[in-house]
């Protein structure tokens, strides 16, 4: 009698034809043995094991200026100074007469 666990029984029947999810798209990414990932590809064309449920990278420059010396509070605040302390050189002129 043959067991379950008998190398020799196989549950892998060979089907007359191939079913819908056979023929479905393919991901193809290459493995780490050279071959071609044949696990079935997500919308964006990979499976789930190589970037299939990945949305992809973040939009947008997120570490661009957002503070310090260069964000855009900190400009603002320099410009306002340059502003006020050039006002205040003119009212002294105007006081001095020069
Ligand atoms: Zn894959």
């Amino acid at each position: 009698m043959q067991s379950k666990n008998d190398p020799k029984v196989t549950t892998r029947l060979p089907l007359p034809q191939p079913l819908p999810m056979h023929q479905s798209p393919r991901c193809g990414a290459k493995t780490r043995g050279s071959f071609l990932c044949r696990a079935p590809a997500m919308p964006n064309g990979r499976c789930r094991m190589h970037g299939g449920k990945s949305t992809g990278a973040p939009t947008g420059n997120q570490n661009a200026r957002k503070h310090g010396h260069y964000g855009q509070k900190a400009i603002e605040e320099r410009r306002e100074l340059r502003a006020l302390i050039q006002g205040a050189r003119e009212l002294v002129e105007d006081i001095t007469g020069d």
